[in-house]
């Protein structure tokens, strides 16, 4: 990504605790920029509206300018948007996500040493999901029994299809599971591109194959396939291997592939991936799947290393180089405007953005001071803190 010194970069407050935590990151960006940098690189924050507010001004929960502005900036950031509850309305986050074909969602999820984790271990968890973000059962195609669409839908599985197992009359709604190769491909060679960008030497396919095998087991055959066009050592290799040359011969094998760089590639269902990352999480690194599963196991494994208010995420097209960023919980209604919030997550997000255009020592200036100031104990209230959203922020700067 080609990134002038003086970026234009368009963000998103987000309602509830959006004024909270956006105005905090900004600070804590500006501040490493310049500490990186001096006065050679600095970021023109351009605010577009979107959410309650856009709403509230203009009747438009996301106004055409807004649009216009991200279409014509590849990078942006947002805080969380409220999902406006009522007929016809969409996630605004979904729409975002489509309006820009951000086929990617990359969730990293790092422990930070002083969170309070539920496991015994969470320094053991250390990978990152890349879920497919515009297909699957998630694309919300769906039917209610009583619509005309889904009663013709249904007449056409019975009469066309023969399909006489479902008890269709009982049936009160249906949805479509869209899984594409194309889709699936430029989302897995994604994980791949990251795992090398950054030396890890594991991708593991999560999938729920064994039961929907032309969706679900599509993901999987399409990724292997993808596997093949980087330098990897497949567990299919390393299965032919022992079956013809015994259990040692493959693990040699396998042994002179990572020593050489290559990246191991094997794949997992998704109920016994859930267990794995409990019983055996140091032994993933980067993880493909689709829209659904990436849904639950980010959250499970974010819950993992202390829960979301710390865990960012971005949407991105590798391929336009399109990205928004983004904190990964939601408005918090309950705490908003109070000054309590943690904005780490969307701070951890700005960290990401840094890395997504090449401004590694920003980047790491604020990576490494907010892991220091949470590892001295200085932390907000959902980490059992007492520091104030600002105290927080000022902290966090003190480390630079
Ligand atoms: P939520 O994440 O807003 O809140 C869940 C709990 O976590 C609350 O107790 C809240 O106080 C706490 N919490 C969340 N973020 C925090 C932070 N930064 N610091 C401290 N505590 C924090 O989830 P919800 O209540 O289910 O959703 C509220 C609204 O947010 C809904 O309208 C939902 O649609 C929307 N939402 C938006 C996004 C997004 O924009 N990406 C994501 C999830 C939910």
């Amino acid at each position: 990504l080609q990134v002038p010194n003086q970026p234009d970069i368009p963000y998103i407050t987000g309602d509830g605790v959006g004024i909270d935590i956006s105005p905090a990151m900004i600070k804590v960006v500006d501040t490493a920029v310049a500490k990186a940098y001096g006065s050679e690189k600095k970021i023109a924050w351009k605010e577009l509206a979107a959410g309650e507010k856009a709403y509230a001004a203009q009747g438009d929960y996301l106004p055409q300018e807004t649009v216009t502005a991200l279409t014509e900036n590849l990078v942006a950031i947002k805080g969380p948007l409220m999902t406006p509850i009522g007929e016809g309305f969409r996630s605004l986050n979904v729409t975002l996500r489509q309006q820009f074909d951000l086929f990617a969602n990359v969730r990293p999820i790092t422990y930070f040493k002083g969170v309070a984790s539920p496991v015994k271990r969470p320094e053991n968890v250390e990978m990152t999901i890349f879920r497919e973000n515009t297909e699957d059962i998630y694309a919300g195609i769906e039917f209610e029994s009583e619509s005309p669409d889904a009663e013709r839908l249904i007449k056409l599985l019975k009469t066309e299809f023969g399909i006489d197992n479902i008890r269709f009359e009982q049936t009160s709604a249906i949805g479509i599971k869209p899984v594409s190769p194309d889709g699936s491909k430029r989302l897995v060679r994604a994980a791949f591109d990251h795992a090398i960008a950054h030396g890890l030497n594991r991708v593991t396919l999560v999938h729920k194959g064994n039961i929907m095998k032309f969706t679900e087991g599509g993901f999987k055959k399409w990724g292997y396939e993808v596997a093949d066009e980087y330098p990897t050592f497949t567990v299919n290799t390393f299965n032919k291997l022992k079956a013809e040359s015994g259990l040692d011969a493959a693990l040699a094998a396998k042994a002179t592939a990572l020593a050489a760089g290559k990246i191991y590639v094997d794949d997992a269902i998704a109920d016994n991936f859930l267990q794995q990352i409990l019983i055996n999480p140091s032994a993933y690194q980067v993880v493909a799947t689709l829209n659904l599963n990436g849904d639950y196991i980010s959250d499970a494994l974010a819950a993992q290393v202390g829960g979301i208010g710390i865990s960012p995420g971005a949407n991105i097209n590798f391929l336009t180089g399109h990205a928004i960023f983004e904190a990964t919980h939601g408005t918090a209604p309950d705490i908003a405007g109070l000054g309590l919030a943690n904005p780490a997550s969307l701070i951890l997000s700005s960290v990401m953005m840094l890395e997504f255009m090449g401004w590694l020592e920003a980047s790491n200036l604020v990576r490494d001071a907010l892991a220091k100031t949470i590892a001295q104990g200085q932390t907000t209230r959902d980490l059992g803190g007492k520091l104030t959203t600002a105290d927080f922020t000022a902290a966090i700067i003190t480390n630079f």
